[in-house]
Protein backbone atom coordinates (compact mmCIF):
# COMPACT_ATOMS: atom_id res chain seq x y z
CA UNK A 1 0.00 0.00 0.00
CA UNK A 2 1.34 3.31 -0.80
CA UNK A 3 2.21 5.81 2.04
CA UNK A 4 1.96 9.33 1.22
CA UNK A 5 3.70 10.01 4.02
CA UNK A 6 7.43 9.03 2.69
CA UNK A 7 6.53 10.55 -0.73
CA UNK A 8 6.30 13.93 1.44
CA UNK A 9 9.35 13.80 3.82
CA UNK A 10 11.33 14.15 0.50
CA UNK A 11 9.68 16.50 -1.60
CA UNK A 12 11.03 20.02 -1.36
CA UNK A 13 7.40 21.73 -1.12
CA UNK A 14 4.72 19.13 -0.65
CA UNK A 15 2.52 20.17 -3.30
CA UNK A 16 -1.46 18.29 -3.36
CA UNK A 17 -4.16 18.60 -5.36
CA UNK A 18 -7.88 17.34 -3.56
CA UNK A 19 -11.12 15.76 -6.34
CA UNK A 20 -14.47 15.08 -5.94
CA UNK A 21 -15.98 11.70 -7.73
CA UNK A 22 -17.42 13.99 -10.67
CA UNK A 23 -21.41 13.49 -10.44
CA UNK A 24 -23.65 11.52 -13.18
CA UNK A 25 -22.84 8.54 -14.50
CA UNK A 26 -19.78 6.65 -15.98
CA UNK A 27 -17.67 8.65 -13.14
CA UNK A 28 -14.37 6.79 -13.36
CA UNK A 29 -14.16 7.94 -16.93
CA UNK A 30 -15.37 11.32 -16.11
CA UNK A 31 -12.50 11.17 -12.94
CA UNK A 32 -10.26 9.59 -15.70
CA UNK A 33 -10.54 12.74 -17.61
CA UNK A 34 -10.03 15.01 -14.64
CA UNK A 35 -6.69 13.23 -13.55
CA UNK A 36 -4.98 13.08 -16.90
CA UNK A 37 -5.49 17.04 -16.65
CA UNK A 38 -4.33 17.30 -13.20
CA UNK A 39 -1.50 15.04 -13.33
CA UNK A 40 0.07 17.75 -15.14
CA UNK A 41 0.42 19.90 -12.32
CA UNK A 42 2.92 16.90 -11.49
CA UNK A 43 1.26 16.94 -8.13
CA UNK A 44 2.74 14.51 -4.89
CA UNK A 45 -0.97 13.11 -4.26
CA UNK A 46 -4.25 13.34 -5.33
CA UNK A 47 -6.72 13.31 -2.72
CA UNK A 48 -10.72 11.86 -3.43
CA UNK A 49 -13.59 13.18 -1.39
CA UNK A 50 -16.41 11.13 -0.52
CA UNK A 51 -19.72 12.37 0.60
CA UNK A 52 -20.44 11.39 4.67
CA UNK A 53 -23.07 8.77 4.59
CA UNK A 54 -22.00 7.64 0.94
CA UNK A 55 -24.45 9.79 -0.93
CA UNK A 56 -24.04 11.13 -4.41
CA UNK A 57 -20.82 8.80 -6.39
CA UNK A 58 -18.60 8.70 -3.15
CA UNK A 59 -18.86 4.82 -3.31
CA UNK A 60 -16.66 5.42 -6.54
CA UNK A 61 -13.81 7.11 -4.03
CA UNK A 62 -11.65 4.23 -3.53
CA UNK A 63 -11.88 3.02 -6.93
CA UNK A 64 -10.85 6.81 -8.09
CA UNK A 65 -7.74 6.80 -5.76
CA UNK A 66 -6.76 3.27 -6.92
CA UNK A 67 -7.32 4.64 -10.71
CA UNK A 68 -4.74 7.72 -9.74
CA UNK A 69 -2.44 5.33 -8.86
CA UNK A 70 -2.27 2.82 -11.43
CA UNK A 71 -2.98 4.79 -15.01
CA UNK A 72 -1.23 7.87 -13.67
CA UNK A 73 1.71 6.62 -10.91
CA UNK A 74 0.77 9.68 -8.42
CA UNK A 75 -0.19 8.37 -4.76
CA UNK A 76 -4.13 8.59 -4.66
CA UNK A 77 -5.48 9.44 -0.77
CA UNK A 78 -9.07 8.32 0.17
CA UNK A 79 -10.96 10.47 1.87
CA UNK A 80 -13.32 8.60 4.51
CA UNK A 81 -15.81 9.96 7.28
CA UNK A 82 -16.99 7.65 10.04
CA UNK A 83 -20.30 9.71 10.61
CA UNK A 84 -23.44 7.08 10.97
CA UNK A 85 -20.70 4.31 10.27
CA UNK A 86 -20.84 1.10 12.09
CA UNK A 87 -17.47 -0.61 12.95
CA UNK A 88 -18.13 -3.11 10.59
CA UNK A 89 -18.50 -1.16 7.47
CA UNK A 90 -15.96 0.73 8.45
CA UNK A 91 -13.76 -2.84 8.50
CA UNK A 92 -15.31 -3.59 4.78
CA UNK A 93 -14.30 -0.15 3.60
CA UNK A 94 -10.44 -0.33 5.22
CA UNK A 95 -10.37 -3.80 2.81
CA UNK A 96 -11.52 -2.20 0.25
CA UNK A 97 -8.84 0.06 0.37
CA UNK A 98 -6.32 -2.51 1.09
CA UNK A 99 -7.44 -4.71 -1.73
CA UNK A 100 -7.16 -1.64 -4.02
CA UNK A 101 -3.66 -0.53 -2.67
CA UNK A 102 -4.92 2.94 -1.60
CA UNK A 103 -2.92 3.26 1.65
CA UNK A 104 -3.23 6.58 2.82
CA UNK A 105 -6.90 7.55 4.17
CA UNK A 106 -8.18 11.03 5.13
CA UNK A 107 -10.16 10.19 8.33
CA UNK A 108 -12.75 12.31 8.65
CA UNK A 109 -15.92 12.85 10.67
CA UNK A 110 -17.82 14.05 7.82
CA UNK A 111 -21.00 16.39 8.76
CA UNK A 112 -23.67 15.40 11.07
CA UNK A 113 -27.04 15.38 9.44
CA UNK A 114 -29.34 18.25 9.35
CA UNK A 115 -31.53 18.41 12.73
CA UNK A 116 -33.95 15.75 13.53
CA UNK A 117 -31.72 12.79 11.84
CA UNK A 118 -29.36 11.16 14.31
CA UNK A 119 -26.38 10.01 13.01
CA UNK A 120 -25.59 6.72 14.97
CA UNK A 121 -23.48 4.87 14.57
CA UNK A 122 -20.04 3.76 16.35
CA UNK A 123 -18.00 6.51 16.01
CA UNK A 124 -18.56 10.62 17.29
CA UNK A 125 -15.46 11.92 16.30
CA UNK A 126 -12.60 11.61 13.80
CA UNK A 127 -10.42 10.56 16.59
CA UNK A 128 -12.22 7.56 17.09
CA UNK A 129 -11.65 6.32 13.73
CA UNK A 130 -8.17 7.17 13.38
CA UNK A 131 -6.67 4.25 15.58
CA UNK A 132 -8.49 1.51 13.52
CA UNK A 133 -7.35 2.91 10.26
CA UNK A 134 -3.26 2.92 11.99
CA UNK A 135 -4.37 -0.47 13.52
CA UNK A 136 -4.16 -1.72 9.90
CA UNK A 137 -1.36 -0.07 8.71
CA UNK A 138 -2.63 3.21 7.10
CA UNK A 139 -0.87 6.69 6.94
CA UNK A 140 -3.60 8.50 8.31
CA UNK A 141 -3.98 12.41 7.47
CA UNK A 142 -6.64 14.06 9.64
CA UNK A 143 -8.30 17.67 9.05
CA UNK A 144 -7.23 20.80 10.64
CA UNK A 145 -9.18 24.10 10.76
CA UNK A 146 -7.02 27.24 11.31
CA UNK A 147 -10.08 29.27 12.24
CA UNK A 148 -12.04 26.19 14.08
CA UNK A 149 -14.30 24.12 13.00
CA UNK A 150 -17.87 25.94 12.28
CA UNK A 151 -18.99 24.22 15.38
CA UNK A 152 -16.35 24.84 17.48
CA UNK A 153 -15.91 28.20 19.29
CA UNK A 154 -12.86 28.24 21.12
CA UNK A 155 -9.45 28.45 19.40
CA UNK A 156 -7.98 26.69 22.61
CA UNK A 157 -10.69 23.69 22.41
CA UNK A 158 -9.48 23.88 18.79
CA UNK A 159 -6.50 23.05 18.98
CA UNK A 160 -6.99 20.31 21.74
CA UNK A 161 -8.83 18.46 19.60
CA UNK A 162 -5.73 18.40 16.69
CA UNK A 163 -3.93 17.35 19.30
CA UNK A 164 -6.44 15.04 20.56
CA UNK A 165 -6.16 13.38 16.65
CA UNK A 166 -2.45 13.60 16.55
CA UNK A 167 -2.43 11.16 19.95
CA UNK A 168 -4.75 8.67 18.16
CA UNK A 169 -2.03 8.53 15.36
CA UNK A 170 -2.32 11.22 12.86
CA UNK A 171 0.44 10.97 10.91
CA UNK A 172 -0.21 14.70 9.06
CA UNK A 173 -2.98 17.28 8.83
CA UNK A 174 -4.80 18.77 5.55
CA UNK A 175 -6.39 22.27 6.66
CA UNK A 176 -10.02 23.51 5.75
CA UNK A 177 -9.61 26.50 3.02
CA UNK A 178 -8.42 30.14 4.61
CA UNK A 179 -8.62 33.58 2.63
CA UNK A 180 -5.79 34.94 4.90
CA UNK A 181 -2.81 33.07 5.40
CA UNK A 182 -2.63 35.83 8.73
CA UNK A 183 -5.21 33.43 10.04
CA UNK A 184 -3.11 30.49 9.39
CA UNK A 185 0.00 31.90 10.95
CA UNK A 186 -2.21 32.98 14.01
CA UNK A 187 -2.88 29.31 14.11
CA UNK A 188 0.11 26.92 13.90
CA UNK A 189 2.04 29.32 16.01
CA UNK A 190 -0.24 27.69 19.29
CA UNK A 191 -0.48 24.25 17.43
CA UNK A 192 3.40 24.13 17.20
CA UNK A 193 3.29 25.14 20.99
CA UNK A 194 0.77 22.79 22.36
CA UNK A 195 3.09 20.04 20.96
CA UNK A 196 1.16 19.55 17.40
CA UNK A 197 4.66 18.77 16.11
CA UNK A 198 2.94 15.98 12.79
CA UNK A 199 2.98 18.68 9.32
CA UNK A 200 0.23 20.42 8.89
CA UNK A 201 -0.35 20.80 5.36
CA UNK A 202 -2.41 24.33 4.14
CA UNK A 203 -5.53 23.96 1.78
CA UNK A 204 -6.27 26.75 -0.24
CA UNK A 205 -9.69 27.44 -2.84
CA UNK A 206 -9.66 29.76 -4.95
CA UNK A 207 -12.47 31.43 -5.33
CA UNK A 208 -14.76 31.18 -8.60
CA UNK A 209 -17.53 33.57 -8.02
CA UNK A 210 -19.70 35.34 -5.84
CA UNK A 211 -21.77 32.54 -4.61
CA UNK A 212 -19.66 30.20 -4.15
CA UNK A 213 -17.41 32.31 -2.11
CA UNK A 214 -20.66 32.98 -0.37
CA UNK A 215 -21.19 29.40 0.27
CA UNK A 216 -18.16 28.37 1.72
CA UNK A 217 -17.67 31.04 4.07
CA UNK A 218 -20.99 30.17 5.80
CA UNK A 219 -20.24 26.59 5.28
CA UNK A 220 -16.60 26.64 6.86
CA UNK A 221 -16.63 29.93 8.95
CA UNK A 222 -13.79 31.42 7.33
CA UNK A 223 -13.63 34.98 7.16
CA UNK A 224 -12.93 37.23 3.98
CA UNK A 225 -10.13 39.37 3.78
CA UNK A 226 -10.59 43.08 2.61
CA UNK A 227 -8.88 42.55 -0.40
CA UNK A 228 -11.41 39.52 -1.39
CA UNK A 229 -14.54 41.81 -1.06
CA UNK A 230 -12.59 44.52 -2.93
CA UNK A 231 -11.77 41.78 -6.22
CA UNK A 232 -15.20 40.73 -5.92
CA UNK A 233 -16.49 44.11 -5.91
CA UNK A 234 -14.33 45.02 -8.88
CA UNK A 235 -15.54 42.42 -10.89
CA UNK A 236 -18.87 41.93 -10.24
CA UNK A 237 -20.07 41.77 -13.65
CA UNK A 238 -17.60 40.25 -15.43
CA UNK A 239 -17.49 36.41 -13.72
CA UNK A 240 -14.41 35.48 -16.32
CA UNK A 241 -12.13 38.50 -14.62
CA UNK A 242 -13.59 37.38 -11.18
CA UNK A 243 -12.44 33.29 -12.39
CA UNK A 244 -9.52 34.64 -13.20
CA UNK A 245 -8.64 37.18 -10.24
CA UNK A 246 -10.03 34.48 -7.62
CA UNK A 247 -7.01 31.88 -9.18
CA UNK A 248 -4.59 34.76 -9.14
CA UNK A 249 -5.65 35.53 -5.57
CA UNK A 250 -5.01 32.09 -4.36
CA UNK A 251 -1.29 31.39 -6.46
CA UNK A 252 -0.26 34.64 -4.23
CA UNK A 253 -1.76 33.10 -1.15
CA UNK A 254 0.41 29.48 -1.94
CA UNK A 255 3.38 31.36 -2.84
CA UNK A 256 3.26 33.51 0.25
CA UNK A 257 3.02 29.90 2.47
CA UNK A 258 5.59 28.69 0.30
CA UNK A 259 7.81 31.95 1.52
CA UNK A 260 7.00 30.97 5.10
CA UNK A 261 7.78 27.51 5.03
CA UNK A 262 5.23 25.57 5.74
CA UNK A 263 4.46 22.20 5.52
CA UNK A 264 3.03 21.84 2.27
CA UNK A 265 -0.15 23.49 0.13
CA UNK A 266 -3.09 21.69 -1.21
CA UNK A 267 -5.03 22.94 -3.55
CA UNK A 268 -9.18 22.16 -3.40
CA UNK A 269 -8.86 22.53 -7.35
CA UNK A 270 -12.63 21.23 -8.10
CA UNK A 271 -12.25 19.15 -10.80
CA UNK A 272 -10.82 21.84 -12.71
CA UNK A 273 -7.28 20.91 -13.80
CA UNK A 274 -6.34 24.56 -14.87
CA UNK A 275 -6.28 25.74 -11.21
CA UNK A 276 -4.07 22.43 -10.57
CA UNK A 277 -2.19 23.75 -13.14
CA UNK A 278 -1.50 27.29 -12.51
CA UNK A 279 -0.98 26.68 -8.99
CA UNK A 280 2.18 24.42 -10.24
CA UNK A 281 3.36 27.03 -12.20
CA UNK A 282 3.07 29.79 -9.62
CA UNK A 283 5.22 27.67 -7.53
CA UNK A 284 7.87 26.83 -9.65
CA UNK A 285 7.90 30.37 -10.93
CA UNK A 286 9.11 31.11 -7.69
CA UNK A 287 11.51 28.24 -7.43
CA UNK A 288 9.72 26.34 -5.09
CA UNK A 289 8.31 23.42 -7.50
CA UNK A 290 10.95 21.60 -10.05
P1 LIG B 1 -13.81 16.00 14.16
O1 LIG B 1 -12.34 16.11 14.25
O2 LIG B 1 -14.46 14.81 14.77
O3 LIG B 1 -14.44 17.33 14.74
C1 LIG B 1 -15.84 17.60 14.62
C2 LIG B 1 -16.24 18.65 15.64
O4 LIG B 1 -16.17 18.07 16.94
C3 LIG B 1 -15.35 19.87 15.68
O5 LIG B 1 -16.12 21.00 16.01
C4 LIG B 1 -14.38 19.56 16.78
O6 LIG B 1 -13.82 20.73 17.33
C5 LIG B 1 -15.29 18.82 17.76
N1 LIG B 1 -14.56 17.86 18.58
C6 LIG B 1 -13.56 17.03 18.24
N2 LIG B 1 -13.15 16.29 19.29
C7 LIG B 1 -13.95 16.66 20.33
C8 LIG B 1 -14.05 16.27 21.69
N3 LIG B 1 -13.22 15.35 22.20
N4 LIG B 1 -14.99 16.85 22.48
C9 LIG B 1 -15.82 17.79 21.97
N5 LIG B 1 -15.78 18.21 20.70
C10 LIG B 1 -14.86 17.66 19.87
N6 LIG B 1 -16.47 16.09 4.57
C11 LIG B 1 -17.00 15.09 3.84
O7 LIG B 1 -18.16 14.72 4.04
N7 LIG B 1 -16.28 14.47 2.86
C12 LIG B 1 -15.00 14.80 2.58
O8 LIG B 1 -14.37 14.20 1.70
C13 LIG B 1 -14.39 15.85 3.33
N8 LIG B 1 -13.12 16.22 3.11
C14 LIG B 1 -12.54 17.17 3.92
C15 LIG B 1 -11.19 17.49 3.72
C16 LIG B 1 -10.57 18.43 4.54
C17 LIG B 1 -9.10 18.73 4.33
C18 LIG B 1 -11.32 19.10 5.54
C19 LIG B 1 -10.66 20.14 6.41
C20 LIG B 1 -12.66 18.81 5.73
C21 LIG B 1 -13.28 17.83 4.93
N9 LIG B 1 -14.63 17.49 5.09
C22 LIG B 1 -15.18 16.48 4.34
C23 LIG B 1 -15.47 18.21 6.05
C24 LIG B 1 -15.53 17.52 7.43
O9 LIG B 1 -16.10 16.24 7.32
C25 LIG B 1 -16.38 18.41 8.33
O10 LIG B 1 -15.73 19.61 8.60
C26 LIG B 1 -16.87 17.73 9.61
O11 LIG B 1 -17.91 18.54 10.18
C27 LIG B 1 -15.80 17.58 10.68
O12 LIG B 1 -14.94 16.56 10.37
P2 LIG B 1 -13.61 16.31 11.26
O13 LIG B 1 -12.99 15.09 10.76
O14 LIG B 1 -12.80 17.53 11.36
O15 LIG B 1 -14.32 16.03 12.67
Amino acid sequence: MNSVFETLSGTQLPFSVEMFPPKGQLTLDAARQVVAGVAKARPDFISVTCSAGGSGNSSQTVDIAALIQDEFSIPGVAHLTCVGATRAGIEAEMARMKAAGVGTVLALRGDLPAEGNAAGGDFRYAKDLIPLLKQEGFTVAAAAYPEGHITCLSPQDNIRHLREKQEAGADFFITQLFFGNEAFYRFHEPALAAGVGAPIICGIMPFLGKSQIQRMIFMCGSSLPAGIIKLLAKYEDDPAALRQAGIEYACEQLVDLANHQVDGVHVYAMNHPDIACAAADALADKGFRA
